[in-house]
């Protein structure tokens, strides 16, 4: 293959670098995935995939790995604060895979990462095998010649490659290093993150119903939401939960949180809300600012490539900022992998172009939803009701423009695509 004879270097090995990584190295290309962290790993917690990425991650070949450590929620249900009564359900389940062609799933975010890391770094499998480079924090770049930019670690360690890739999260460096601009902005809300133990949930006649059958479900309350699902085929209900940021949080971006404050911040709620957050894991509770990076679609230059939340870091709501980075991963390996190096800039251009404004769009959309999901009880409140019972989005983008994701061209994705449904 032409394109055997370049390499990349990416910094962050979080979801999106290592789907990219892996994404290359299944086009011939030598990937590096440089790692501040002293192990490859994510925090625990939970992760959906839409069928946008749930494609892309079928598509690399990863079916049955996925099949062993996803959960599959029958319905989408939405409930009110107060009563829990329901607005509006919607079927997931097979019915997705039916009309989208691909699953919405739900996992513990380490198993997915520890999926793609044993693909990156298979030896049996296709392309040249990752080379995985962790407690490589980067400072610098050397970009002394454009065409191989350097990626220089805290303790001197050099990582050069024809393109280098920032896949190093909202805070990303390499963004800073290259100096594109600077976009971060806090959006005044913090997120608790908690893992409940099924067991509990199910012991409880309050709370039993969470696991009588899989939901992915989302309670709207005035300038609070929750969403919570199940993950490990029950042993954990995974919860995200939003609320106005506290000052100490802002500050320090994450903290440590207990079960019995995250049930408090919902006390005034349907007894059923406090009931199921006070059995959180008092080791598995955090809390995150909430911060996201305003829409630009400058992620390339000369060799330095952007991708992930380093270039559209977006609020969670829409549960798709990793599924953009897969979606970013599988255009970039399409674009780069079908080039020789001289093809690399008029590559990473139509990467841009086939992602920017797509990103963008989702982007606007989930900091949309911040308002759209936290509204005072009225009239206001009783419309978005109406307009999620319709089902068809929640934001101004439909389901199925989400859903159906970036066009790829690569035939391979599409046979597997249609292989899964029936
Ligand atoms: C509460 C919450 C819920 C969410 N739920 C969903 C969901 O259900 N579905 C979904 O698709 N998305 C979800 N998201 C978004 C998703 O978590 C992120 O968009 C995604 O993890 C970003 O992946 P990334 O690889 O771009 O960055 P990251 O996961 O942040 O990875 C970046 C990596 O780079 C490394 N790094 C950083 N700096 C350096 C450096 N200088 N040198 C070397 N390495 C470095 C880091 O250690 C890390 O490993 C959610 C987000 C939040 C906050």
């Amino acid at each position: 293959m032409a394109s055997q004879s370049f390499e990349v270097t990416i910094v962050g090995g979080g979801l999106g670098g290592l789907c990219a990584a892996l994404s290359l190295r299944q086009r011939g290309l030598r990937v590096t995935v440089v790692e501040a962290a002293p192990e490859l790993g994510e925090i625990g917690a939970g992760i959906q995939t839409a069928p946008n990425a749930s494609r892309i991650l079928i598509g690399l070949g990863l079916r049955p790995q996925l099949e062993a450590i996803r959960t599959q929620p029958e319905d989408q249900v939405r409930r009110r604060w107060a009563d829990g009564s329901i607005i509006a359900q919607l079927p997931l389940g097979q019915r997705v895979i039916d009309q989208y062609g691909a699953p919405y799933w739900h996992y513990h975010r380490a198993d997915l990462h520890r999926v793609l890391l044993d693909a990156c770094a298979d030896p049996e499998l296709p392309g040249p095998t990752v080379v995985l480079a962790t407690g490589a924090k980067v400072v610098e770049l050397d970009r002394t010649d454009p065409s191989r930019p350097v990626a220089v670690a805290e303790d001197g360690r050099r990582f050069a490659g024809d393109v280098l890739v920032g896949a190093d999260g909202i805070r990303s460096a390499v963004r800073d290093l290259a100096g594109f601009e600077d976009s971060l902005v806090f959006s005044g809300e913090m997120a608790y993150r908690a893992l409940i133990p099924g067991d509990l949930i199910a012991a409880d006649p309050a709370t039993r119903f969470l696991v009588d059958r899989y939901h992915s479900t989302i309670w709207y309350g005035p300038d609070k939401h929750l969403v919570h699902y199940i993950i490990r085929g029950g042993q954990y209900l995974n919860v995200v939960a939003i609320v106005p940021c506290t000052d100490t949080i802002e500050r320090d971006w994450s903290g440590p949180a207990t079960p019995e404050q995250l049930a408090a911040d919902f006390g005034d709620w349907d007894d059923r809300v406090p009931a199921m957050l006070s059995k959180a894991k008092p080791e598995d509770v955090s809390v995150w600012a909430m911060y996201r990076r305003r829409r630009d679609p400058v992620w390339v230059d000369g060799r330095v490539a952007l991708l992930g939340d380093a270039c559209h870091a977006m609020l969670p709501y829409q549960a798709q900022g990793a599924s953009q980075s897969m979606e970013d991963a599988a255009v970039l390996a399409e674009e780069l992998g079908r080039v020789t190096r001289d093809g690399i800039d008029a590559a990473l251009v139509r990467y841009v172009d086939r992602r920017a404004k797509h990103a963008g769009m989702v982007q606007d959309a989930s900091l949309q939803n911040m308002a759209f999901y936290h509204l005072p009880d009225g009239p206001e409140q009783r419309e978005r009701d109406e307009k999620l019972r319709r089902f068809d989005g929640e934001s101004d983008l439909s389901y199925d423009w989400l859903w159906n994701g970036s066009p790829l061209h690569d035939p391979d994705t599409e046979s597997i695509h249609y292989q899964f449904a029936r």
